[in-house]
């Protein structure tokens, strides 16, 4: 093979052109993909380790794309936030997660995850409170999670956000704890029902000394702060041991399952179907 610069320089500009060009592609289906109904919700059960049971599910969004298969937001969500298509696809998102929420047991919750835009969305707490409406699904069961990073970027106004939110009755998750700066801070200015202690904790938990101090730490302010705790990621019995033993209310990972569409589990929060 050729391996002037000029060849190469040709080379990876037809590969960034072609990336451009399925970029531009996927930015077209996206516009249609709502109307398609090609979005999907799968479901990922969270476990409280206390009763244990499961005690609710992360809903995660999906698209199901011709010829691509099934695609998870890392593929599209930086794309439909470029094309300001993040509001549509997360207003969706938000009613189908309460309408199949209804369908479920009492106990169980469901989570949502929220891109900054749309918590930022004037009007945005009245949304919340029409979904609910809509769909017959009580606040208490609606969790909100958002990212840390959310809160460096506006203060005033994600008090008052977030605020208006838990005044509806449902409640706010801090998503990916430990990435962002001063973590910890954010647990004394907003108010925050629970918080998801980042995968790449849990991942190191029996590996390194330090992280599992860490985790310990976090679990026991959480704790002190009146505020839950839900790690994320779980994907050995070793991990859910310390996590158990440090006093984590909660675990989601492989362990239990991937997400799946929320067929796959009525069997197990609904019990075996009587005969
Ligand atoms: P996230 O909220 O941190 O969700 C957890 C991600 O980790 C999910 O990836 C999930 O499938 C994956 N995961 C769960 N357990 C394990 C495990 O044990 N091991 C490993 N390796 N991974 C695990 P997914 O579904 O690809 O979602 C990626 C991110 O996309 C989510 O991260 C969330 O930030 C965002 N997202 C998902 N659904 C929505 C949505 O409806 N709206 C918005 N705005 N963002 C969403
Ligand atoms: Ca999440
Ligand atoms: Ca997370
Ligand atoms: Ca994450």
């Amino acid at each position: 093979a050729k391996a002037n610069n000029s060849g190469s320089f040709s080379f990876f500009s037809r590969e960034i052109e072609a990336r451009m060009a399925s970029r531009w592609q996927a930015e077209r289906e996206l516009e249609h993909a709502l109307e398609r109904r090609e979005f999907e919700l799968y479901f990922q059960p969270i476990v409280n380790l206390a009763a244990p049971e499961v005690s609710g599910f992360e809903a995660l969004l999906r698209w199901r794309r011709a010829e691509h298969g099934v695609l998870t937001p890392p593929h599209f969500l930086p794309i439909a936030e470029k094309a300001g298509l993040i509001c549509d696809i997360g207003d969706w998102a938000l009613g189908e997660a309460c309408r199949l929420g209804a369908s479920l047991p009492p106990h169980i919750r469901v989570a949502v995850n929220l891109s900054p835009t749309q918590l930022f969305k004037p009007g945005f707490a009245l949304d919340v409170a029409r979904a609910l409406a809509a769909t017959n699904f009580p606040p208490s069961r609606l969790e909100l999670e958002i990212t840390e990073s959310v809160l460096l970027l506006e203060n005033a106004a994600t008090h008052a956000c977030l605020s208006d939110l838990r005044r509806l009755g449902v409640s706010i998750a801090l998503d990916d704890f430990g990435t962002g700066f001063s973590a910890l801070s954010h647990l004394r200015a907003f108010p925050v029902d629970r918080i998801k202690i980042d995968r790449s904790f849990v991942q190191e938990i029996d590996i390194r000394r330090e992280t599992a101090s860490i985790i310990r730490a976090i679990v026991g302010l959480a704790r002190e702060l009146g505020v839950k705790t839900t790690a994320e990621g779980v994907e050995t019995p070793a991990q859910l041991r310390k996590l158990h033993g440090f006093g984590c209310d909660e675990i989601q990972g492989y362990l239990i399952s991937q997400p799946k569409p929320l067929s796959a589990f009525r069997q197990v929060v609904e019990g075996p179907r009587a005969r």
